[in-house]
C-alpha cells in the first residue's frame, strides 16, 4: 500500500527562482565573442567589454529568452 501525498508547489513562483537561477548563472559565465573590429575571437562576459587585441569596447548583449 502506498500513501499518496498532494504537494501543492506555487508553480509560478517556483517558475521565476528557476528563471533567476538561469539568467544570473548565464550573466555570470564568459563566452566566445568576435570582436566587429578585428575579428580576435576572445573571452567576453554580458555587457561592455575590452578587446584584448584593438583595446575598443565591445558590447556584448545576451539575449535571454526563458
Ligand atoms: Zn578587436
Amino acid at each position: 500500500m502506498g500513501i499518496k501525498v498532494k504537494v501543492n508547489f506555487d508553480k509560478r513562483k517556483l517558475e521565476s527562482a528557476i528563471k533567476d537561477q538561469a539568467r544570473e548563472s548565464l550573466r555570470n559565465r564568459s563566452y566566445d565573442a568576435k570582436c566587429p573590429f578585428c575579428h580576435t575571437t576572445f573571452s567576453a562576459h554580458p555587457g561592455p567589454n575590452v578587446c584584448p587585441h584593438c583595446r575598443k569596447t565591445v558590447d556584448l548583449n545576451l539575449n535571454i529568452k526563458l
